[in-house]
């Protein structure tokens, strides 16, 4: 198609390094979890894909289970690379995952290698590409043993399917520990961790997490920092037509409760005083980690991907309004 990226996109957004590898990648990421399925228009989809790229976001993040219906989103991403960013393909990184259930099959869920190195295949069919940057193990799986689950992905990069691997929601200390050994044995460092970080969900602060990677050389990309739009002004009088908690499985207007809101508008009232929003504030305090490498957000419109943008310009948060936001961020 005619689409041409901004030529200084690469100036616009701060770059991090993913742990002790040789991968760098700007501080935002963005992800097609729940609003690129076929539910989505896909004009609306390509609009916020090709902002994301213009305003200097190079890392997208997909699934085989993203959509609805599972599959669709890697589909719709893949439209709009053959149309759109076939001739940036080497300038992206673009990730997958397997592991998460997709399917009744067996042999569509878990960390086996077949259902793995079969989903893997199936993505890059999807997708369009030969090959993703970073192959991710969605979520651990006890039933297998973490060698299998780690040969699978160190095959994938020896197969020339997948640069870096990644684990996924690996809360436990120890096994995500654990994983970063095995996989240094097999010759294939483990690269990156996805896992949920934000002011209301602090498991890899009260875990240790944050710690182990950085001990571990190994990145971390954190996911739902504005926790799907909860950590935005959105909710605060009501729940506006076209929100998440209206149409999704994973948030429900159950969510927005009066305790919520109490917490949500003494946030709210900290970001307004530092002269930005809510989800500007909930970004600032996610990447005030050096071992977070990415956050990883998601937009539905072009204006919430440019607004959420802009959080790095504020200034620096001071260790009172961190005090602040602990007292209302912690439940
Ligand atoms: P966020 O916490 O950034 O939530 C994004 C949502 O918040 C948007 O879709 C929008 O919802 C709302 N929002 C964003 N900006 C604004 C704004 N300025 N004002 C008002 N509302 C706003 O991240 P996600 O939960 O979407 O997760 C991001 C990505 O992380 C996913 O796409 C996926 O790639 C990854 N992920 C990985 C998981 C894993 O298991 N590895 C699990 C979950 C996510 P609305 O639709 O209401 O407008």
């Amino acid at each position: 198609m005619n689409y041409l990226p901004s030529a200084d996109r690469y100036e616009k957004l701060n770059w991090r390094r993913a742990g002790t590898t040789g991968l760098v990648l700007p501080e935002f990421a963005f992800g097609l979890w729940q609003k690129f399925g076929d539910r989505t228009p896909y004009q609306t989809q390509r609009d916020i894909v090709l902002a994301a790229v213009d305003a200097g976001i190079v890392h997208f993040d997909n699934a085989n289970r993203y959509g609805p219906p599972h599959r669709s989103a890697e589909k719709n991403f893949g439209r709009i690379l053959r149309e759109d960013l076939g001739a940036w393909r080497e300038e992206l990184v673009l990730t997958t995952k397997a592991g998460n259930p997709i399917g009744p099959s067996p042999y569509h869920r878990g960390g086996s290698r077949k259902n793995l190195l079969q989903s893997l295949d199936h993505s890059l069919r999807d997708l369009g590409t030969d090959y993703v940057d970073v192959f991710y193990f969605h979520r651990p799986d006890p039933t297998v043993p973490l060698e299998e689950t780690v040969g699978a992905l160190a095959t994938a990069v020896q197969s020339g399917k997948a640069l870096y691997v990644g684990i996924s929601n690996f809360y436990d200390r120890a096994e995500a520990h654990r994983a970063a050994v095995l996989l240094r044995e097999t010759g294939v460092p483990l690269a990156v961790h996805q896992s949920r970080y934000s002011i209301f969900d602090r498991r890899l602060e009260t875990d240790e997490l944050l710690e182990q990677s950085a001990e571990d050389g190994v990145g971390l990309v954190t996911y739902s920092p504005l926790a799907q739009g909860l950590l935005t002004d959105k909710y605060l009088d009501g729940v506006p037509d076209g929100a998440r908690a209206l149409d999704s499985d994973f948030l429900s207007s159950d969510d927005i409760t009066e305790q919520y809101r109490q917490r949500a508008r003494a946030l709210n009232e900290l970001a307004a005083q530092r002269g930005q929003s809510l989800a500007q504030l909930a970004l600032q305090w996610v990447l005030r980690r050096p071992e977070v490498t990415s956050a990883l957000i998601g937009a539905s419109s072009v204006e919430q991907l440019r607004h959420n943008l802009r959080a790095p310009g504020f200034a620096p948060l001071t260790e009172e309004e961190l005090a602040i936001i602990d007292r209302h961020g912690v439940h």
